[in-house]
Order: C-alpha cells, then structure tokens, then sequence
C-alpha cells in the first residue's frame, strides 16, 4: 500500500471550469477506483493553477516546487503522484524536464501518467529502458507543442492583442483608407463608405471598380476588380482587428454586415437587371428558378424563360412566352402589395438593421467557434480552450438576443406603404424596378402559364385579336382583365 497524491495543473484559469478538470478528476477517480489498495490523500495535492509548463516557473515557484521541495526533504518516499500526462509536469527543453523527472524519481517517488497508464520510478526505468525512451519522446513532443504555440503567439502580437481587446489602437497593416499615421484618410474613407453603399444596392464588382478608378485615380490600390471584393469583407473597415474594436472605423456596423449578407446572398442569376429591360429582375421562371429573359419585338416584346433561350430547349421544358405588358400590368398591380409587405417585414429600419447585424455577428461568432474547433482538434487546446469559452458564450448570448428578435412578431410598419407608393410613382421605372426587386416582388412564371405574385395566383393566355387584349385571370379572385398593348 502507498500514499497517493495527485498533481494538477492548468496553464489558463478558464480550463477550471471546463472539461479539462472534469477529465481528470474522473482520470483520478477511476484510478483510485481500480487500486484501492492505496491510499488517497487529497490534502497533501498540489496544483499550479494559470501557469504555462513551458518556462519552467510553477518549477521554480508554483506548486510544483513545493512538490520537489518535499520529494526532495525525502517526505514523499514511497508516495505515489498521479498526474494527466508527462506534458502537465513539464513542457520545458527536454533534457531540463528530464531532469525534472531525475530529481523527483530518484527520491522514491513513483509518478503514474493516466492518461497512457506509465509508470515511472526509479526502478521501473532501470528494469524496463524502454520506459525512458518512452519519456524522453513525451518530454520533447510536450516541448515542441510549446514552442509550436510560442512562434504564433510571439512578438508582440499578444501585448496588442491586449491592447485591443482594450480598445485601444494598435499598431497593425492598414488597408487604403487609412493614412500614415494610423487615422482614417478623409477622402479615400468616403469613397470607400461609397462603394458598399453601391455594392448594397446591387452594383457589381466591375462597376464598383470602375468608381473607385474614377475617384482615386493614380491612387487607386487595386490592379483589378478582384480587390473589391477583399475591400468589401475587410473587418478594419468596421475597426476591428483580431475581433476587437481597436481601429478607426470607417463603415457603420449595419452597412458592413448588410454588404456581408450582400455578397453571401447574391447569386450571379440575381444580378440581371438590364436599364433597357427592368422587369427581368423581377420575373422569374417558375420551373428552373431563373430570371426570365426579353425577346425584343418591335410592337410586342415578349418574356421567356433564360435558361431555354441560352442552353436550348432541353435545359428547361418552360417554353411558352410571355408578352410583356401582361407582365408589366402584374408588376404595377402588386408593387404596392410588395412594399407594404416589405415595410412590415422591415418593420421599424433601425432594428431590422440591428437584427441584420446581430445575424452578421452570429455567423461570424460560428465560424470562428469552427476556425477554433479546428485548432483544438490539431493540439493546441491549452491557450485555446478559455477563448472556446469566450466563443460559446458570445454565440449563446447572440442566439438569445436574435431569437427574441426574431419572435417579435408584432413589428409595426413605421413608413407609410402609400407615402412609399407616392415617391415610386414619380420614380424612373428602371429604378423603381430596382427598389420592387429589392423589396422582393417576384412575378413567378410556371409552365402551364400560371403566374404567381405577392400571394396571387393568375392564369396568363395568349392575345386575342378580336378583342384586342390580353385575358388574364385572377384565379385568387375569378375576375378577369383585359390587358391592352402599350
Ligand atoms: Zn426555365
């Protein structure tokens, strides 16, 4: 029978109250469970709670050195010391953690590592070689884990990783909007606050790039239109650096993340409004989910679907056409039905911009959970796991805050749909066309040529000479219209 103790230690306080601590008092527990021929005496444990095995401090200081203190006034002869792994004694340079282990074994103490089930002590190396080729290779993969981490978290990317985490500003690379000293350049930021405004209300890369050769001229920073797009999802353009505010921001938070939902949202088939032809951004082929497209005509243009025209007949069954007028008479029928319905969606603006912000974060917040996942799983679950945490409470607290958005359902329109109306009417039909597709007015084309719009269902027919008109049917309603030419 010996006396048993166990050795703990935690280079992070935030590993306390997470699984690490639970994992090995469960280690010890079944441990202790298994040979209960000894003794337990929890009393007499030591811990190094928040301190890195890497320098060799809690050796020096910590728990550890009262541990070899006593190991070496000879109290320990005969005890046991149960600890984790041989990383957790130490993760300093493999011949001083081996000297480490040296100076406690030759003491009589035996140290069982629980997690591989070794046994080290003076006799068991001597008898068994092979136990020390074993610990020399757990000393140093513990050591190179250390250095390993080291090099990523070297320098003095942690003081300004503190700093931010202050929200001070820090020293870091810039992008273009900034000027030399840091502060964000007047002239280069508004052009910038530009382009995601633009970039939100659907222009493209290439028109954007276009703007920003216009306004910078020489001082333009890209070579090409695929730098926008970096510009678009660059995190300093909201202050942030390593998840912190800590910069100048240039774009307001709910700008930034209605641009993130933007380019997340934005399909290469959504973008196909043409100035000539605005209704094709708003009609849509029922049967293969694209936009329909304009079959011009001198007196009578017609709708079809863009899939059949451009890949042939046998890329959609959807073949009828559809004249444009009808088309037309649907859009003018229900815009207004499309506003007030986006206007109560919307709600009040500003908290729908928060909700659009708060959804933004929740996915950024996800991804880096995932990013860290990742990391955990690679081995370096020390210095992440506290950050985990962080991560995990942010993303709870977020879930919570767009759940209650979101059950909130009682959202009272604050604009008029019919003021809305009014400005509409006395709008250019191409931007008027750009705002409806905003909103989300969506005429949907099937192939037996009924057509559905904001809830509506119609039934279109080909133009009837004799009475000069398209018949359309509500088949909401029964009635029928005449729909005539121009
Ligand atoms: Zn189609």
């Amino acid at each position: 029978m010996a006396k048993v103790i166990r050795y703990t230690r935690f280079s992070h306080h935030g590993q306390q109250s997470g699984s690490s601590i639970e994992r090995q008092d469960r280690m010890v527990g079944d441990w202790l469970k298994n040979n209960p021929e000894h003794e337990f005496l929890p009393d007499l444990s030591f811990e190094d709670l928040g301190i890195s095995g890497w320098k060799g401090k809690h050796a020096s200081t910590g728990g550890l050195s009262r541990l070899l203190a006593a190991a070496e006034e000879g109290k320990l002869d005969g005890f046991i010391v149960l600890v984790e792994a041989v990383d957790r004694l130490s993760r300093q340079a493999p011949l001083d953690a081996l000297d480490l282990f040296r100076r406690i074994l030759t003491h009589g103490v035996t140290i069982i590592t629980l997690e591989d089930s070794q046994t080290y002590s003076t006799d068991t190396v001597t008898n068994d070689p092979s136990k020390l080729i074993v610990l020399a290779s757990k000393v140093s993969q513990a050591n190179q884990y250390s250095q390993n981490l080291s090099r990523r978290i070297k320098g003095s990317y942690e003081s300004r990783r503190k700093k931010a985490a202050a929200g001070e500003q820090v020293r870091v690379r810039l992008p273009w909007w900034f000027n030399g000293d840091g502060d964000l350049d007047p002239r280069k930021s508004r052009v910038l606050v530009e382009l995601f405004e633009e970039y939100v209300s659907g222009k493209g890369e290439r028109q954007l790039y276009r703007l920003l050769e216009k306004r910078l001229g020489r001082d333009c920073p890209y070579a090409d239109p695929s730098g926008i797009k970096r510009a678009l999802k660059n995190r300093k353009a909201i202050g942030e650096w390593d998840g912190h505010k800590c910069l100048p921001q240039a774009i307001p938070d709910e700008l930034w993340y209605a641009a993130q939902n933007a380019i997340t949202d934005r399909r290469p088939a959504k973008v196909t409004q043409s100035r000539t032809w605005p209704l094709s951004g708003i009609v849509y082929c029922g049967e293969c989910d694209v936009p329909m497209t304009i079959k011009p005509h001198a007196t009578a243009p017609n709708m079809m679907c863009q899939t059949r025209a451009r890949k042939g007949t046998d890329a959609c069954e959807h073949k009828s056409t559809y004249g444009h007028t009808v088309l037309d008479w649907l859009r003018a029928a229900h815009e207004l039905d499309a506003l007030t319905r986006n206007a109560k969606e919307k709600g009040n603006t500003d908290r729908a911009a928060d909700l659009v912000v708060l959804r933004g974060r929740r996915s950024d917040t996800a991804e880096a959970m995932q990013n860290l996942v990742k990391v955990l799983e690679s081995g370096y679950v020390e210095a992440m796991a506290k950050r985990a945490q962080e991560l995990q409470a942010e993303l709870d607290a977020l879930d919570s805050q767009v759940a209650a958005m979101e059950a909130e359902s009682n959202w009272v329109p604050t604009l008029d749909p019919n003021d809305l109306n009014d400005a509409a009417n006395e709008m250019e039909l191409v931007d008027k066309c750009r705002m409806l597709q905003l909103a989300g007015l969506r005429i949907t084309i099937y192939k037996d040529q009924t057509i559905e719009v904001e809830g509506h269902r119609y039934q279109y027919a080909k133009y009837d000479r004799k009475r000069k008109g398209y018949p359309l049917v509500s088949l909401t309603t029964g009635i029928e219209e005449l729909i005539h030419k121009g």
